[in-house]
């Protein structure tokens, strides 16, 4: 994509010197997170919970460092983090959970919340202390067009992701002039697994082919396609750069118009 390379040519090395944690950035957003992070000067890390697919971002140059964790573990965030600085933090790990709200087992509240909100809450206290020390940093959370508007059948992951975005916007006035920013990035629906599984699913489920429920999926969207993991990660490495200073509290939808449509 002759757009994305002006992109990539643009922040190449803007980054060089300063240091990233991406949370699950072992696959789909949060890997091509990485891989522009370090295409952009960033030495990254990497936060997931299987070994293969960190190894294999790793082989793959996406990253420098991997850690094998759960991020809703939080006491387990608290020694993983001990003795760990990072000048920008990228809250992208998580999942969806799909069901009707009268079906929805409570605990589906509690998964959606802890992953969304409470491990972003608390890696964002674990790792804000350094970035007020040295006068600068970057927390970006991964939020979604789910964090301004609603949908049917994920009343959990919704509530969630608009919790986020409310973390962000109090969060980035308690730190506005000490040099740290806190925004978020809200795609919408993106190739990634998350959402072709659930095509697959779908199709499963209808008769259909995932190739048939895809083109249907997308011919009701302004973009006429999914959004690419790539084109969420050019809005992390912008407002991760030293110039996105005045940025702050924002949540920058990337989903090809469909919030306004
Ligand atoms: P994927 O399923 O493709 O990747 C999820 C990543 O998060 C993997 O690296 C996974 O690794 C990691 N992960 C999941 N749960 C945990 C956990 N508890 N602890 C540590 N790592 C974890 O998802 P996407 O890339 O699609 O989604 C990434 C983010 O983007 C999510 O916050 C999602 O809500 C958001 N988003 C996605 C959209 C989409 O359409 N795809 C749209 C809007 C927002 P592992 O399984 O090995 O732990």
């Amino acid at each position: 994509m002759a757009g994305q390379r002006q992109g990539e040519q643009y922040h190449q090395q803007r980054l060089a010197g300063l240091t990233a944690l991406v949370t699950g950035g072992s696959r789909g957003i949060g890997l091509a997170i990485a891989q522009a992070l370090t295409q952009a000067g960033c030495e990254v890390t990497i936060i997931g919970r299987h070994a293969a697919s960190l190894d294999e971002a790793l082989r793959q140059g996406a990253a420098h460092h991997s850690l094998r964790a759960d991020v809703t573990d939080l006491g387990g965030l608290v020694s993983l983090m001990a003795g760990r600085h990072f000048d920008i933090l990228v809250n992208n790990a998580g999942s969806a959970v799909s069901a009707p709200f009268s079906q929805q087992d409570p605990a589906v509240f509690a998964a959606m919340s802890a992953q969304h909100l409470a491990a972003p809450a608390e890696l964002s206290r674990l790792l804000l202390p350094a970035m007020l020390g040295k006068g600068f940093g970057r927390i970006i959370n991964i939020g979604s067009t789910a964090s301004v508007q609603g949908y049917q059948g994920v009343a959990a992951y919704v509530a969630a992701k608009h919790a986020i975005l409310g973390l962000t916007r109090a969060l980035a006035l308690e730190v506005a002039k000490k040099g740290v920013t806190v925004n978020a990035v809200c795609p919408g629906f993106t190739a990634t697994d998350m959402i072709l599984d659930s095509m697959a699913d779908t199709a499963r489920k209808t008769g259909q082919s995932p190739e048939e429920v895809l083109a249907k999926f997308v011919s009701r969207k302004p973009l006429g396609r999914l959004v690419e993991p790539a084109e969420v990660a050019f809005a992390v490495v912008m407002l991760a750069d030293p110039l996105a200073s005045a940025i702050n509290g924002q949540g920058v939808i990337v989903d090809g118009g469909e919030s306004i449509a």
